[in-house]
Formats: structure tokens, C-alpha cells, sequence
């Protein structure tokens, strides 16, 4: 092993003591003030490893190892500092420490390199603070929307204010942002947060992609009633009509065994929620995510379908509204090879998985070519406290990281 997993290790643990929460959660939310001692804390380990820090007026925390020839793109690597109200210790915080480790471990033995290395904390990945996420990484490549600083949070705060009180300069977003083609390729390193490779007993992963996920509110309207008398064949139960769905959504999803493809109906409102009243309206949220978009408009076709004739047997009127609708967005397969490499090196076995979760890297996909390592945790846990890769599983995905480092910049 080239790089130092005690040392690794050591910035783990203090990491996890800002913004903690019980015995090994973490809050540490967008642009507040325990993401700045947690920048704070990176950039002295960035530092340390020879890198330049600043912070950018999106709230990113960048650390630049200047190469040789610095008019050549850059090879950008990084994650989040960000955690979610009531999340874990390594969810982000993985890839941002075993960046810096790489770059550390890179300074340490001398390694002579043309091309500019830049770590980066993205800021708000997690999304929850302004119920919008991937905020810095949409930034730098100049993709994000007029309204999202205008978002405000739980207690009224708008983004823009955030911003200020961070120390950024909303009113710069250009100054920040990277011209096209500046970027080389994007790398991130991240915790599962799926039970893939803790089933399969493999440390880690390499990511094929990240999965486009549909997002869809489906309601129903049917008719109340009174439970206690409306005759079974005369009903227009919209609740019963969107267990159907629901019903439906897991059968499409699970219909060839083994595919990646999920389904999920994870909320639902009902109207008037009355145990004596046929339910009137039912409002639900649909999720389907798959790595193969043909397949997931296949099965989209087929949900509206059956949605249309559950609606007419069971007589209720509904719509349907897209909330969101993403494409797979695919890893390079140059930079999967690299890390392929890097596995066999290290006599790894890495199975090739599809990540559900978004990551940054789907924001720098419109931009450069990316790849992704992923590492082992715990059953799958993730977003709670009882989140957990061991440090071992860590160190060999910064090694895993730091091989694949050294490859690129032979590039
Ligand atoms: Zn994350």
C-alpha cells in the first residue's frame, strides 16, 4: 500500500466530531456553519499535502496541486462535506479524505506530474437543506437555475443569505464557474449506500453509472362514501385503486430477476382520512430509476398502462404529473479500465455496479468524462447514523483511488 490508512483514519474520526450527532451520526448541513470548520479542518490536510484552498462563491472548497503545465485541463476529484440532518460519518466525507489522501500520498513520494490535480467539497449534495441538491457541482459548470437561491430553508433562509454568510459572493457565480473543456475528467470515490457489494463480500466497486431516476405524483379521484353502507360494486375507492399501483409498480420492476431496475411508491396523501369514508383522493409519488433508459421507458409505458386500466375497473379519474425525469448518465470506460487495473492490482475482486443514489459526478457528467470507486458499507445502511465502512475497505478504495490518480495523469 502507497497511501497511509492510519493517517487516513485519524482524519476520519476527526472529521465525524463536527457537526456530531449522538454517538456516530453527523449534521452538517449546506453553507452553515459546521461545513466551514469541516472546510476549515480539509483545507489544512489539503495544505499539508501541498495543495492552494479556496472557496468559491458556490460555497465549494477546492484544493489545487498546480502540475507543470497548468494551461492542460484539470483532473478533478472530490465529493461532499455536507451530511444529511441525521446521517452518517462517511456518506461524502469518503471521498473528499481519500482524495486529499491521494494527493498527499502523490506529494509525498515526489511524483512529478504535468497535469493540475483539484480536490473539491462540493457544496449541498445532500439536498435536504433547500430540498434541492447538488447545488456547487450544477455551479461550477454553470448549470443551475435562476430560482436556486432564491430557495429558502425550514427557518426562512434563503440560499442567497446562506451564500452571504458563508462568505460568498452570489452575485460572482461567473467568476466561479469552469470554462468549457477545463476539465479533464472527474473522479469520485463513494460509500455504496447499497447492500450490492456487502452481500456479494467485496470491498469494492467500480461504477458502470448512475441510474436516471422518474419521479412522477400520481392522483386519483374517486368518490367518498360512507364505508358502512355503499354497496362493494358501486365504489370508486381511490385508495384501493393505488394499492393496485402500487402493486404494479413492484411487479414491473421485479419482472426479469437480477436487472438493476427499482421501483418505489414511497409517500402517499389520503383524502378525507376517515376510517368511516371511502377514501375520495389519493396523492402518491412514483421513483423508477434504471441504467438502461430503453428499458425504463419500456416499463414506464407499461405503468401508464396499467394505471389506465386500473383507473377504469376500479372508476376513478386520474393524472399523471413528471416531477423530475433524468438519463442514465454512464462512467467512461477508459477510466473504468484504470480502476479495473487498479483492483486486479491489489488482487480485488470488483464486481461492476450501477449507482441509484446521484452523486456530483452525474452533475460533471454534461461536462467531462467521469468515473466512480465505490466502497463497501455495512448492509447497505446509509443516511442514518449507523452508516459504516470500515477503515480497512477505506483504505483500499483511496489506494484503488490514488493508482488510478497517477494512471490519468499519464494521460
Ligand atoms: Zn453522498
Amino acid at each position: 500500500m502507497f497511501i497511509n490508512s492510519a493517517r487516513l483514519q485519524q482524519h476520519f474520526e476527526a472529521m465525524s466530531e463536527i457537526g456530531k450527532i449522538g454517538e456516530t451520526g453527523t449534521n452538517r448541513p449546506a453553507h452553515s456553519p459546521e461545513e466551514k470548520k469541516a472546510f476549515e479542518l480539509a483545507a489544512s490536510w489539503m495544505k499539508d499535502a501541498k495543495m492552494k484552498t479556496r472557496i468559491d462563491n458556490f460555497g465549494n472548497l477546492i484544493g489545487t496541486l498546480e502540475g507543470k503545465n497548468t494551461s492542460l485541463p484539470v483532473l478533478m476529484v472530490g465529493s461532499h462535506l455536507d451530511s444529511q440532518p441525521y446521517g452518517g460519518r462517511f456518506d461524502g466525507v469518503a471521498g473528499v479524505l481519500c482524495a486529499i489522501e491521494a494527493v498527499k500520498t502523490l506529494t509525498e513520494n515526489n511524483i512529478e506530474h504535468d497535469r493540475t490535480i483539484e480536490v473539491v467539497s462540493f457544496a449541498d449534495e445532500e439536498g435536504w437543506r433547500f430540498n434541492k441538491g447538488l447545488f456547487g457541482s450544477k455551479g461550477i459548470i454553470g448549470k443551475l437555475d435562476p430560482e436556486d437561491v432564491e430557495r429558502k430553508d425550514a427557518n426562512g433562509i434563503s440560499r442567497r443569505q446562506a451564500l452571504i454568510d458563508f462568505g460568498c459572493d452570489p452575485e460572482k457565480f461567473k467568476e466561479s464557474e469552469y470554462k468549457p473543456g477545463s476539465i479533464f475528467c472527474f473522479l469520485e470515490l463513494h460509500i455504496e449506500q447499497g447492500p450490492v457489494l456487502d452481500i456479494s463480500n467485496k470491498p469494492i466497486g467500480v461504477v458502470s453509472g448512475i441510474s436516471g431516476p422518474l419521479w412522477w405524483t400520481v392522483t386519483l379521484k374517486g368518490m367518498a362514501g360512507h364505508t358502512g353502507s355503499v354497496p362493494m360494486p358501486l365504489r370508486k375507492d381511490a385508495l384501493l385503486g393505488a394499492a393496485e399501483i402500487m402493486i404494479a409498480v413492484n411487479e414491473i420492476a421485479t419482472q426479469v430477476p437480477g436487472d438493476p431496475t427499482v421501483g418505489s411508491v414511497a409517500t402517499i396523501n389520503v383524502f378525507p382520512a376517515s376510517r368511516n369514508i371511502i377514501a375520495e383522493e389519493t396523492v402518491f409519488t412514483v421513483d423508477l430509476r434504471d441504467i438502461d433508459l430503453n428499458r425504463r421507458n419500456k416499463y414506464e409505458q407499461q405503468l401508464r398502462e396499467r394505471i389506465d386500466s386500473i383507473a377504469k375497473k376500479r372508476s376513478l379519474e386520474y393524472t399523471i404529473r413528471e416531477d423530475f425525469n433524468s438519463e442514465p448518465r454512464y462512467c467512461a470506460d477508459w477510466i473504468k479500465q484504470i480502476i479495473h487495473n487498479q483492483c486486479n492490482t491489489l488482487n480485488l475482486e470488483a464486481p461492476e455496479l450501477m449507482s441509484g443514489p446521484f452523486h456530483d459526478a452525474m452533475a460533471l457528467s454534461y461536462v467531462c468524462d467521469y468515473g466512480m470507486i465505490f466502497v463497501r458499507c455495512k448492509d447497505g445502511i446509509s443516511h442514518n447514523p449507523l452508516e459504516y465502512s470500515s477503515y480497512e475497505d477505506l483504505g483500499l478504495g483511496a489506494e484503488v483511488l490514488y493508482g488510478s490518480v497517477l494512471e490519468i495523469l499519464k494521460k
